[in-house]
């Protein structure tokens, strides 16, 4: 055999540089399930179902087109595999294949580099990465924007790839005149709430999802979450029906409410395009595509399209640049030393706080809740509890369908937790209840008291909030973003209030850690 090309779970797509050149006489594709990368963090069953059938059904597709492939599938008995990690099962399948050389994509994950990488090291074997033309950009694009800036800002980044790209240009000035339409997009829903959301596009398990449903049932039974909702887009064709449903249903309005959060709606104006996208089943330029179209259609407002945008050319781009720039030594960033375990309900979401619960309720049905649940709820209260960050990963990793190592380390390590000292957000995201009760409906069905932050009803985001300032103060105090909420610590020190306040939250902190600190 000339050439083994090695496919991952999160690189199913058919434009992929793994196929350049393939000859397929000479060549084969290599996919496998492992027990390794199902287990690595304690996956989601959503998460898992999703991966095992989106692969199995690009394994079929490739085979449709002439591909030689050969595939491990797990089955329902463990004892049966033929090794536990991708190392294992593609030793034995070597010996058998004998190529000359592996050729793949960039992982997703830098572990993942790194195990192939020592594989074929040790097997005096050439291994050849190839550019993940995926993505709008490229780590080394990354690089050379980074180089000899004192600062990485999204914005700067983000007008950067407008422009090379040309999306929503109007010669050098962005269309509408402005970069930054996020003023538009900060709106709640009142007191009347949303109305009816019909939500994102669905898809009923077909055969093969079907099949994969029962293994996972059944092999990873004591896995967290539940297969009953399960209606991801598995196949190149459903990611794209959905995305256009999303273009004319949910866009126009994804803007104005795109902060926004209610009871019983996971999903709003959301696109839940993002795991679709990170498997390689949707290409980012088809979603900016025909966001943009919808915009020039008169169809959707600037400020949804803009902010639309924002998050696939901008965000997403950022998140990987930042990845590959500053790994592997960001993973072991933890700028305010904190080092507890998540609290027991990011488990099982039994708890008294109606935000997490209500979130909690999503992620477990869904393994989905969109970024405010994640920043401002789950990231807010662990940051706030002193949650070791790359615990809070592992957390995010095991919970979301959409959680790959290259964009949930930045978010949750780097902008959730501030672990890394600011690389991708100039402040750590901290509130108390105000901000959660401003945003949705929760706060008005809850046992707690958003206002206060002492006594038996205190909101714990209320009392965490002032004892997480009063703790970090003097590494807050040069940060000049902080500087408004330093000054309301202060009067609530001069006001006498502050003791009672931190009393209270440790007595809330053991209670959700279950230990003392
Ligand atoms: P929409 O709100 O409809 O946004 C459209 C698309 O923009 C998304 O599908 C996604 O592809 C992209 N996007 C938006 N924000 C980001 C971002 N910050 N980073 C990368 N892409 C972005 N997104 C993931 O895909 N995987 C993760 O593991 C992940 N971890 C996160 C952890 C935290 C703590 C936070 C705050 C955000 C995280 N995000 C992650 C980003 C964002 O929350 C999700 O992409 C989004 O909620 C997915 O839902 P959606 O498809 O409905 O997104
Ligand atoms: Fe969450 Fe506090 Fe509001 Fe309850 S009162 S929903 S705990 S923010």
């Amino acid at each position: 055999m000339r050439h083994l090309i090695l496919v991952l779970g999160d690189q199913l797509n058919h434009d992929s540089a793994a196929f350049d050149g393939i000859d397929d006489d000479q060549d084969s594709v290599w996919m496998a399930e492992v027990h390794e990368e199902a287990t690595h963090v304690w996956s989601h069953k959503t998460r898992l179902v999703l991966f095992f059938s989106a692969m199995r059904h690009f394994r079929d597709e490739l085979r449709e087109r002439g591909r030689t492939v050969h595939y491990h599938a797990l089955g329902s008995n463990p004892n049966a595999d033929r090794g536990k990690s991708f190392s294992e099962v593609l030793a034995s399948d070597l010996e058998r294949m004998q190529p000359q050389r592996l050729v793949a994509v960039l992982p997703g994950d830098f572990r993942v580099k790194q195990q192939f990488e020592a594989f074929a090291n040790e097997r005096d074997l050439e291994l050849e990465w190839r550019t993940d033309r995926h993505f709008h950009s490229s780590p080394e694009d990354f690089a050379e924007f980074a180089d000899g800036r004192k600062s990485l800002q999204m914005e700067t980044f983000y007008r950067q790839m407008r422009r090379r790209h040309n999306v929503l240009m109007n010669g050098d000035d962005p269309v509408g005149g402005a970069w930054n339409l996020d003023h538009d997009n900060r709106e709640s829903f009142g007191r009347d709430g949303p109305g009816k959301i019909t939500g994102p596009h669905s898809f009923r398990p077909d055969e093969i999802t079907g099949e994969v449903m029962d293994l996972v049932r059944k092999r990873f039974a004591d896995h967290p979450g539940t297969l009953d909702d399960f209606d991801l887009p598995v196949t190149h064709a459903q990611a794209r029906t959905m995305l256009r449903d999303f273009i004319r249903r949910q866009l126009p309005l994804f803007g104005t409410y795109e902060d926004a959060m209610w009871t019983d709606e996971p999903f709003l104006y959301h696109s839940r395009l993002s795991a679709a996208l990170n498997l390689k089943l949707l290409d980012p330029r088809d979603c900016v595509e025909l966001a943009v179209q919808a915009y020039k259609e008169g169809d959707a407002p600037l400020n949804s399209v803009e902010g639309f945008v924002r998050q696939i050319l901008g965000w997403r781009e950022f998140i990987r640049g930042i990845y590959w720039h500053f790994m592997p030594d960001y993973i072991e960033r933890n700028h305010f030393e904190h080092h507890h375990d998540v609290p027991g309900c990011f488990w099982t979401g039994e708890t008294e706080m109606a935000c997490v619960r209500q979130s909690m309720q999503h992620v477990l049905q869904h393994a989905y809740a969109h970024h405010i649940h994640r920043l401002m709820v789950f990231g807010n209260l662990s940051l706030l509890l002193g949650v070791h960050p790359r615990k809070f990963h592992d957390w995010h990793m095991s919970m979301y369908a959409d959680a790959i190592d290259w964009v949930s380390l930045p978010n949750t390590l780097g902008m959730s937790q501030h672990g890394d000292g600011g690389i991708v957000g100039t402040k750590p995201y901290v509130s108390s209840g105000n901000y959660i009760n401003k945003m949705s409906n929760f706060c008005s069905g809850c046992r707690y008291d958003y206002k206060s932050a002492t006594g038996e009803d205190a909101c714990p985001f209320t009392s965490l909030y002032w004892d997480f300032l009063a703790r970090h103060e003097k590494s807050l105090d040069s940060n000049h973003r902080m500087g408004m909420q330093l000054r309301n610590l202060k009067r609530k020190r001069d006001k006498g209030e502050l003791n009672a306040i931190r009393e209270r939250a440790g007595e809330i902190r053991d209670a959700l850690l279950g230990k003392k600190p």
